[in-house]
């Protein structure tokens, strides 16, 4: 088989920790070919969130239309989708193609607390869990999708409301075990626990999973394996954070990089 091609559409984040750069390390290093459509250009590092431009909606569609119309697609994965107006763009151009497996990240806010989305392109959300295989919300993503209520069961009726899979991720809670939880759109649920990875560096945790379960998938794996396999990505890349900034940090993409031995130093 050749390299599963994933088309990624997010913006842009100047640190490096999260958005397409996060994306794009995710894919070269699970053996993928990562392509992009940048919906805006964030500058951002890990403090906060000082400026965002979008990227109009016309030249979204212009990237997605170069990268169908000659590399092809395996998988797409959309982030920050950067205005309402692009939100239903794609999700019309999705719904005309329909052939590939498509992970939805409902980016709201960064990790540092600025703001990603606003209420507008929220509401358009639901167009693009409309034609998603897989979305991945947090937890105070999921509350602003699906309201109040007993996670399980709000979740279930999310998935069922959309007709597609949710994945819960449950870095945002307390405690020493962090639990996601699949809940497919027929209500079968499947949980992963594993010990939390006490640190500050998460940023970009997010778009690392959801970039690392559509490389698998376009690669033919299988959802809950697409999962496993992300989440072992994500857990070995906080451990490898390699301590930048004054504020939530970017993890090690690659996972403490390359001996020197294997570039032919002594
Ligand atoms: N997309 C962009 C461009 C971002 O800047 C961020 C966070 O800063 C995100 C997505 C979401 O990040 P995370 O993976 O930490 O949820």
């Amino acid at each position: 088989m050749s390299i599963p091609r994933v088309l990624v559409i997010a913006g842009s984040d100047s640190g490096g920790g999260a958005g397409i750069q996060a994306d794009i390390k995710t894919i070269t290093m699970l053996g993928g070919h990562a392509s992009t459509a940048i919906t805006a250009i964030t500058a951002q590092n890990t403090v906060g969130v000082q400026a965002v431009h979008g990227v109009p909606t016309a030249m979204v569609m212009a990237q997605i239309d170069a990268v169908a119309g000659d590399i092809g697609i395996d998988a797409v994965k959309i982030g920050m989708i950067g205005s309402a107006e692009t939100a239903l763009a794609v999700a019309a151009w999705l719904e005309s193609t329909r052939d590939v497996p498509v992970i939805f990240d409902p980016v709201m806010v960064a990790t540092s607390g600025g703001k990603l989305a606003d209420p507008e392109t929220v509401a358009a959300f639901s167009r693009l869990m409309a034609i998603a295989t897989l979305v991945t919300p947090n937890l105070p993503e999921l509350a602003a999708l699906a309201g109040p209520g007993d996670s399980d069961a709000i979740t279930a009726r999310l998935a069922a409301r959309h007709g597609c899979a949710v994945l819960v991720k449950g870095g945002h809670d307390e405690g020493a075990i962090v639990t996601d939880t699949l809940v497919t759109p027929a209500g079968e649920v499947v949980r992963w626990q594993h010990g939390r990875v006490e640190t500050r560096h998460t940023h970009g945790t997010g778009c690392t999973l959801a970039s690392a379960i559509a490389v698998a998938l376009a690669a033919g794996i299988d959802l809950p394996g697409a999962i496993e396999q992300a989440r072992a990505y994500v857990r070995a890349a906080l451990l490898a954070a390699p301590g930048l900034g004054a504020g939530s940090g970017p993890i090690g993409h690659a996972l403490g990089g390359v001996p020197a031995a294997a570039m032919g130093e002594d």
